[in-house]
């Protein structure tokens, strides 16, 4: 747990939020300020900055886990036409929570190549 991390904070339940899916590992809940009809964040409870940062601490299962969680969510709420995931990483990547974390976008069709 990093004290300073908004993330870390909704894991441990200090910021309320609703939880679509939450384990010993994951949690998963929808984005404060939603880019499409659904707009979900999936995260690890243990703090990574970043999914180099995770990769580097040895922590690829990890990483594995979360985008199989993600994967299951954006084929549960996008059904056929499916999803996007998206992991911003660092400033050029427009990441601006450093909590690991993956997007799962679905609801509207997703133009290429993003902003
Ligand atoms: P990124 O810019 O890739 O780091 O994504 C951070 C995301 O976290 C943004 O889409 C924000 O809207 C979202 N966000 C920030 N604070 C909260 C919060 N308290 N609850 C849910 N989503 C949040
Ligand atoms: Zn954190």
């Amino acid at each position: 747990m990093n004290g300073d991390c908004i993330f870390c904070k909704i894991g441990a339940g200090e910021i309320s939020s609703t939880a679509l899916f939450r384990d010993e590992d994951v949690i998963a809940i929808a984005d404060l300020n939603p880019q499409a009809p659904v707009h979900l964040l999936v995260m690890p409870l243990r703090h990574h900055a970043n999914i180099v940062d995770a990769c580097q601490a040895g922590d690829g299962a990890l990483v594995e886990k979360l985008l199989a969680v993600a994967a299951r969510l954006g084929r549960e709420h996008g059904g056929t036409q499916g999803f996007r995931l998206v992991v911003n990483t660092g400033p050029s990547g427009g990441q601006t929570v450093d909590h690991l974390h993956v997007h799962v976008l679905a609801g509207r069709s997703m133009s290429w190549p993003p902003g």
